[in-house]
């Protein structure tokens, strides 16, 4: 089957570009930009590659940013503290706290002391209330971002059976929730997998559109997917590359070379879900700006 590929890198620069005009319009009027703060804590190479995007991602549509760095060793009285300032600071519009953090560090609660209008990575439970009942709200980034795609590349998903695997909070929860909303992105007919799940190819092998957020590479083969269905990889895996400089790159949780021969369409890793995210961010952060106003 010849297959198409989901490609975020170029949607989300369609979406900044699109972003950057109305940038332009807010500061012809005189008016300042939007601002997104980010709080990084310690040194994770990953986290620093994704801090980098968003930093770069907020130049591009002409936001304002800054990135807040803390050591690993901060307590959570003082990164709560430092979030409670971002919640009073008149010109940052929205703020993220950039995950994982250290483990002396109780996320859920530095997660809670986020002001819900601020909180544009969607991950506050009063966001997350909203969205589960259908009231305006900061999606979640990444499923905000998968919505997106989908909507860009025009894939139906009403009366869809769809299949998630993973249940974290920040992906295949909301995601689940968003698609089977009566909404038009949505009205699909979802079901959640996770590491309970038993016989999971017998409910892959059903999915017309499959989404996979579990941080496995390679879980997904050719064999759990139907002939036709549009697959989203989520997953972000370093795994090593001798044949590369570093001796690593990153994969999915799909193996796509076989996958793709099956699907309909697919998404690469990179350059799938994650650019998506970032704009999910970007347009989450231009709404928390407007809602100011
Ligand atoms: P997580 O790591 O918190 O949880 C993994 C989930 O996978 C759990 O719900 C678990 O039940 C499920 N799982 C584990 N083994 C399983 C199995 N054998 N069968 C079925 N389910 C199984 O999830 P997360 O934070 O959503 O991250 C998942 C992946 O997505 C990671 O690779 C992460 O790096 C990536 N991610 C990517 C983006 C992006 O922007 N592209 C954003 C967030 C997360």
């Amino acid at each position: 089957m010849s297959y198409k590929i989901l490609d975020g890198k170029v949607t989300s620069n369609t979406i900044k570009e699109e972003l950057r005009v109305k940038v332009d319009e807010i500061t012809a009027k005189g008016l300042r930009p939007p601002h997104l703060s980010a709080i990084l804590v310690g040194n994770n190479p990953a986290s620093e590659a994704y801090m980098k995007n968003k930093v770069k991602s907020c130049n591009q549509v002409g936001f304002t940013s800054d990135l807040i760095r803390r050591d690993n060793d901060i307590t959570q009285e003082e990164l709560i503290a430092l979030v409670l300032q971002l919640n009073n600071d008149e010109k940052v519009d929205g703020f993220i706290v950039q995950l994982p953090l250290p483990d002396h560090i109780d996320d859920t609660e530095v997660l809670l002391a986020i002001e819900p209008k601020k909180d544009v990575d969607g991950f506050h439970p009063y966001n997350f209330g909203c969205m589960a009942q259908g009231l305006d709200s900061f999606l979640p980034a990444t499923p905000y971002g998968i919505l997106l795609l989908l909507e860009r590349y025009e894939i139906e998903t009403s009366g869809k059976n769809v299949v998630v695997i993973g249940r974290s909070n920040i992906v295949g929860t909301p995601i689940s929730i968003l698609l089977s909303r009566k909404e038009k992105l949505g009205n699909a007919t979802v079901t959640l997998a996770h590491s309970r799940t038993k016989n999971l190819k017998a409910l892959t092998t059903q999915a017309d559109i499959l989404i996979s957020a579990l941080g496995k590479p390679f879980f997904v083969t050719a064999d759990m997917v139907k002939e036709g269905a549009v697959v989203i990889d989520v997953g972000i895996n370093r795994i090593d590359d001798l044949s590369r400089k570093s001796g690593t790159r990153l994969v999915g949780d799909v193996d796509f070379e076989k996958v793709a021969l099956k699907s309909s369409f697919i998404t690469p890793v990179p350059g799938g879900v994650g650019p998506m995210t970032v704009a999910s961010l970007i347009l989450n952060t231009l709404k928390a700006y407007k809602a100011k106003l």
